[in-house]
């Protein structure tokens, strides 16, 4: 087979490319995915109840990009949808990331009080601040309360979910979910917060009807690299798998999902239930509240940290330590090498914690470098 190029993986950074690439150059694409479904970890398919379910765990959309909106936006319509998160410490179901709701359902009114005026007078109202960094504010009353978070809110979850300590990931980890010196209880702020009306599969769905795009599933690379003849290659897996693992394995955490269907119309008063100090899971979503759909019957989506073992479960989560920053830089300069072949991009090429918006985003500044001739 004769192609323009070849494209490894159909999730958002393989299939942006793979449309782009084909409706605005005119390139012929093979896409291809080891998984017998395009969309990647956002795939999401109706289950018997004709709820809609996200296999590889809940993918709520959200991004501040202009950019990345209004480029989905052909391929989609959307359900506007603000997502909340509760937290259970003591018993109590509390808003995350942890604001001043949260403090007043902790704390008497007094004490809440009193925390409240040295956060605001620390940091000024309306201001997100980092667990790590709260730490490190000084006074009492804010070390007091730095640590009550600490331990109520991330030590438990982030030892479940990534086997470390907060401290031993980059800051950026804990800081997805900073302390809000606000009343605002949604769990993000970003300008556009929205589901794919008809979910994330029909949008891949559209994107990648195109005559100069084929698509082939339960295909991996390696099995049909051999038999293509492309210009380029661009693949969007694991960088260490491609390589062979020539510098020793890179660390992915896994998850299993247990799906759950209960005969009643609601379990939770909100899309997340996130339990950092309690069970082996860190957290219950009810897809219902994702996709607006109504039911006398609901889908629960259990999440249970695992450490990934290649050929049993999936790398989901690159874990952002020093070490894996170090390890991938070696991957990265051999990626350098054959940059006229194969370009690695994606959460596991590029082995960065992204979002969905992210990977949109970097597979677009990526097809405009090549657009351009610019050397990528
Ligand atoms: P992927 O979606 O992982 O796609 C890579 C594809 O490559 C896969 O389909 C894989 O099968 C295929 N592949 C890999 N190796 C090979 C090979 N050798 N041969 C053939 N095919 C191969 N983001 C948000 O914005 N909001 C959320 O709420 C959110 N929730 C998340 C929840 C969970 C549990 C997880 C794991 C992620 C979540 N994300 C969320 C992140 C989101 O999933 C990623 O940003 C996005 O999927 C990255 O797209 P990608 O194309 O880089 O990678
Ligand atoms: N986190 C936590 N407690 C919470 C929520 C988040 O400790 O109640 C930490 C944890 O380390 C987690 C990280 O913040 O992995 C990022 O959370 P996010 O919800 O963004 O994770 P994702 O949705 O990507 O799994």
């Amino acid at each position: 087979m004769n192609v323009d190029w070849l494209i490894v993986g159909a999730g958002f950074t393989g299939a942006t490319l793979a449309e782009r690439l084909a409706s605005q150059r005119g390139e012929r694409v093979l896409l291809v995915d080891q998984r017998g479904h395009i969309a990647g970890n956002a795939y999401d398919e109706h289950n018997e109840h004709d709820l809609l379910i996200h296999l590889y765990g809940p993918h709520i959309f959200h991004t501040n990009s202009d950019k990345v909106w209004t480029y989905l936006s052909q391929f989609t319509a959307w359900r506007p949808y603000q997502h909340h998160v509760l937290g259970v410490i003591d018993g109590i179901q509390v808003p995350i990331p942890f604001n001043l709701n949260s403090l007043y359902a902790l704390f008497g009114p007094q004490q809440a009080a009193r925390l409240e005026d040295a956060l605001v007078a620390r940091y000024g109202f309306g201001v997100k601040v980092p667990i790590l960094k709260l730490r490190e504010s000084g006074s009492d009353d804010l070390q007091f309360l730095a640590d009550f978070i600490y331990r109520n809110v991330f030590l438990n979850y982030t030892l479940k979910q990534w086997g470390l300590r907060p401290e031993e990931l980059d800051a950026s980890v804990t800081g997805r979910v900073p302390v809000y010196i606000s009343r605002d209880n949604r769990y993000f702020q970003d300008t556009y917060q929205a589901m794919p009306a008809q979910g994330y599969t029909r949008m891949f769905r559209r994107m990648l009807d195109h005559p100069n795009i084929r698509v082939m599933l339960n295909t991996r690379y390696d099995e049909i690299a051999p038999s293509v003849t492309a210009g380029r290659v661009i693949y969007t897996g694991p960088i260490d798998e491609y390589f062979g693992f020539r510098h020793g394995a890179l660390p992915y955490r896994s998850l299993h999902f247990d799906f759950d269907t209960r005969h009643v119309e609601h379990v939770q008063t909100v899309g997340t239930v996130n339990y950092p100090n309690d069970y082996a899971f860190t957290r219950m979503t009810e897809q219902k509240y994702l996709s607006g759909q109504r039911a006398p019957v609901t889908t629960m989506i259990t999440e249970y940290p695992q450490p990934y073992v290649r050929g049993h479960n999936d790398p989901y989560y690159p874990v952002p330590t020093d070490a894996n920053r170090a390890l991938y830089d070696r991957y990265a300069r051999d990626a350098e090498a054959i940059a006229d072949r194969v370009i690695f991009a994606g959460r596991l090429a590029d082995y960065r914690y992204y979002n969905m918006d992210q990977a949109c985003a970097r597979a677009l500044a990526l097809f405009e470098q090549i657009a351009a001739g610019h050397p990528v």
